[in-house]
């Protein structure tokens, strides 16, 4: 039997996955008519991206599963139109792209970079070495699929990694920290702080006064996960203050960053415009048709969201 599988994702994205998507389907030996105009009420899978004009589900009475092309669900999870199951990306190459973003952020932050890329003035400083990273601590806030596998690779170069998630974890070369109280302890001391949590009621400003004043003096703040985690008044506050040295941040509560909002001039954060990682066609079309045969095979869905707690 042919599986009927829509691609709602904006007009330019689908000429990127349409080959991609073909190959899974057929490598995983599963028949499907993939497209952008399947009718509603033939389609059995979505592939989905939340900035998809498809925005009502109600017509989609035999679809299976929404299977989402982002790791971030926000804009979806609590669409009221939304019964089927929602499955979140989880892609090799979205986390090893992210791995790639926060490594390279921790260490030019770690080694001072900025010192000698900015100051070549011919004048020869014999200023300090940079420390070695056992010498640093480094606190990831959201240990799932991609805030794991970045503690995972920081841990290779020595840093004292810390991590903090709802539930209790055990990662190696990690020190797991969970729930309210947990975040305390995760961020006390820490001189570098990377948010890696997803955008839910829950986890609203984690980073705000209280919690900023818990860092080492001049830490800094690397946030790829969403805007909403931190609190933007209480950041600038303590980047005038001298309690935060330095922040990289690639979310915003706002995208695109209004070009008058004072996080681009500040001479201490680095605006990047949300490009810490994608979901790469390759590798994602193949989660997308592992799901689609889990669906065919009465098997459990992979990545399915909790929509209660709403990642
Ligand atoms: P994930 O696997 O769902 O991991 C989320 C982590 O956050 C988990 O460890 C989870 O705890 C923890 N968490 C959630 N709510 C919490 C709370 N209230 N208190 C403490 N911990 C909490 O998600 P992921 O795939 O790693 O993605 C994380 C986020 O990265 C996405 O949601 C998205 O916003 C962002 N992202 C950004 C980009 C970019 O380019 N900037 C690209 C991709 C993704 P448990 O382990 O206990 O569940």
């Amino acid at each position: 039997m042919t599986v009927n599988v829509l691609f709602a994702a904006p007009e330019k994205d689908w000429e990127e996955y349409a080959p991609h998507l073909r190959t899974a389907l057929a490598d995983f030996g599963i028949a499907a008519d993939v497209g952008t105009d399947i009718a509603p009420e033939a389609t059995d899978y979505i592939v989905y991206a939340p900035n998809s004009p498809l925005q009502d589900f109600r017509p989609f009475t035999r679809c299976k599963a929404v299977l989402n092309l982002w790791a971030g669900v926000e804009q979806v999870v609590s669409n009221p139109t939304l019964s089927q199951p929602l499955a979140r990306m989880v892609d090799e190459g979205l986390t090893n792209g992210m791995v790639e973003w926060v490594c390279g952020h921790t260490l030019r932050h770690h080694l001072g970079m900025d010192t000698h890329i900015h100051g070549q003035d011919g004048i020869w400083r014999e200023g300090s070495v940079p420390p070695l990273a056992s010498e640093r601590t480094v606190c990831i806030l959201g240990i799932g699929a991609l805030g794991s596998a970045c503690a995972h690779h920081l841990a290779q170069f020595g840093f004292k990694m810390r991590g903090w998630s709802r539930s209790p974890k055990r990662i190696e070369g990690v020190t797991c920290f969970h729930g309210e109280n947990g975040l305390k302890e995760a961020l006390t001391g820490a001189d570098i702080v990377i948010l890696l949590l997803p955008n839910t009621p829950d986890t609203e400003n984690t980073l705000n006064s209280e919690t900023l004043a818990l860092l080492a003096q001049g830490a800094v703040v690397i946030n790829p996960g969403r805007g909403p985690l931190i609190d933007d008044d209480a950041l600038l506050a303590a980047l005038n203050s001298g309690q935060i040295g330095h922040a990289t941040l690639d979310v915003f509560r706002t995208e695109p960053l209004p070009a008058d909002h004072p996080y681009w001039s500040h001479p201490r954060v680095t605006v990047t415009p949300h490009i810490a990682s994608a979901t790469r066609p390759n590798t994602a079309a193949r989660v997308v048709a592992e799901n689609i045969r889990r669906g065919e095979a009465g098997e459990p869905f992979l990545h399915l969201v909790n929509r209660q707690s709403g990642y």
